[in-house]
């Protein structure tokens, strides 16, 4: 049974949070190899191949960022940020240098856990198209078919443009895990200019218009301030 446990990677100095850590992905299940600095994280990364790591930005030895750029050179092991840095632009760097998402400590059990759930999920699709696996995305009561591009709430379809259809299949199809504005640009319009975020917005803005939502009650994609976009995870019944 053991062997179909999921092995993270817990790279972190500070040994509160680092068993904190450990003891919640233990507890759900998880199999955990820890690292107490940059050097050690890279050995065992490479050596115990995790599927996840989970990576301490301000480590002694190595900056979290350059661990980032190492990892990204040889392997796709998907990788989550904890940061205490209340800069965005770090966890934009991270993102941008190929970590899968980040926390911000303090965080909480729930928040953890449902990151590595998303992370991992994500990582799973990753490569082999997540349309092909699944041909219909669920959120509450909004649904993507991805075939016919359609998308419905409740039983209203909500007719969306090229544009605004391929943003929202975009987040959909990494649910539960923030994308950078640089990111989806990037993804959607294939370059960015000095009018891109403006640009995004707007579409986000027009988004949440006809899904009928307002600020501060978003249902469906979160707002993460100064990073990007989040959209919400399938709820965990329709997860499994
Ligand atoms: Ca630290």
């Amino acid at each position: 049974m053991n062997n179909n446990k999921h092995k993270i990677l817990i790279i972190e100095d500070e040994l509160n949070i680092c068993n904190f850590v450990k003891t919640i992905l233990e507890t759900n299940d998880y199999q955990v190899v820890t690292a107490r600095n940059g050097a050690e994280g890279k050995t065992i990364g490479f050596s115990h191949n995790p599927d996840l790591i989970v990576l301490d930005l301000g480590l002694p030895d190595i900056d979290g960022c350059n661990l980032i750029q190492i990892f990204r050179e040889k392997v796709g092991t998907p990788i989550i940020v904890l940061s205490a840095r209340t800069n965005e632009s770090d966890k934009v760097k991270a993102l941008d240098l190929g970590a899968n998402d980040y926390i911000t400590k303090p965080f909480g059990t729930n928040e953890l856990l449902a990151r590595v759930r998303a992370t991992l999920r994500n990582n799973r699709f990753a490569g082999i198209g997540d349309r092909q696996l699944r041909k219909k995305f669920t959120v509450q009561d909004m649904s993507i078919e991805y075939e016919l591009r359609r998308v419905m709430i409740g039983k209203t379809e909500i007719k969306l443009t090229q544009t605004e259809y391929n943003i929202l299949e975009l987040l959909s199809v990494h649910a539960g895990r923030v994308l950078t504005y640089s990111e989806i640009i990037k993804k959607i319009w294939g370059y960015s200019d000095s009018g891109s975020i403006k640009k995004l917005q707007v579409n986000m803005a027009n988004i949440r218009k006809k899904f009928g939502e307002r600020p501060g009650e978003y249902r469906y994609i979160l707002n993460e301030l100064g990073i990007g976009y989040r959209m919400n995870a399938e709820s965990e019944k329709e997860e499994q």
